[in-house]
């Protein structure tokens, strides 16, 4: 099904979405520019990345790795909106991930960690990632276990290849707005003292969806990943 809407259509919705990150910024003090817009273009068409490169968006996010090699006519490097993997890899697939993504911000594992660093290094390249931590201990979502986290980023930070810009969370779906607010609180405090205690910056908070982007907005996130509110419903959700 040929689910695509029009540019016109794609740049209003993204006007608000911008619009409303700025009305909550200055509500908590924040300066605007903090918060990235992020285009999750998963299920849809080309297209869809087109019309967030031409209205300027940094990043597209995309969950798995074939289905991004078939729609990104671009390597990470040339010129061109920037692709990242938001969704759980396998390390098979690391290989071509390395190859294909400008980020991975899926990284939960220590397993993965290392061969995404082998295989970035096999093509001479520094990779950035994010890792995931499953902040809302949700038994339905990845992410490193909470407890994980320092060790996972001790193993990251020591592997040449790799360049850990930040962490990332999905909030568990629920009903209760106050649910995701905790656990992208909880991502922050990780974070804050995950950076101090290892002397990284770790810059970047990629949390809040089409649902919980408020939330995630007033508890620091860096950057939201938005796909419903941008391009309309999917037709199918491939976790
Ligand atoms: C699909 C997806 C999103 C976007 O979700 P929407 O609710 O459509 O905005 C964000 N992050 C991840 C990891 C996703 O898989």
């Amino acid at each position: 099904m040929d689910n695509s809407i029009s540019y016109e259509e794609f740049s209003a919705r993204a006007d608000a979405i911008l619009a409303r990150i700025a009305e909550i910024c200055r509500e908590c003090g924040r300066d605007p520019a903090e918060v990235r817009l992020m285009a999750v273009t998963k299920t849809h068409g080309a297209w869809a990345a087109e019309y967030a490169e031409r209205y300027g968006l940094s990043f597209v996010g995309e969950n798995r790795v074939q289905e991004a090699e078939g729609k990104r006519s671009t390597r990470p490097g040339e010129a061109g909106i920037r692709w990242e993997l938001i969704g759980s890899l396998q390390s098979n697939k690391a290989k071509n991930a390395a190859i294909l993504f400008d980020r991975v911000q899926s990284v939960d594992s220590v397993k993965l960690a290392r061969e995404l660093d082998k295989r970035a290094g096999q093509i001479g390249r520094a990779l950035p990632v994010l890792l995931q931590v499953n902040a809302g201990r949700d038994p339905a979502k990845h992410g490193c276990e909470i407890e994980e986290a320092p060790a996972l980023l001790e193993a990251s930070l020591a592997l040449p290849n790799l360049k850990v810009e930040g962490l990332m969370t999905i909030a568990p779906l629920s009903e209760d707005p106050d649910v995701a607010r905790r656990t992208f609180a909880k991502l922050r405090e990780i974070r804050d003292e995950l950076s101090s205690r290892h002397g990284a910056a770790l810059p970047e908070l990629s949390m809040g969806m089409s649902g919980d982007m408020e939330q995630a907005v007033r508890e620091g996130s860096t950057i939201v990943r938005i796909g419903t509110a941008l391009f309309g419903a999917r037709d199918y959700d491939a976790v």
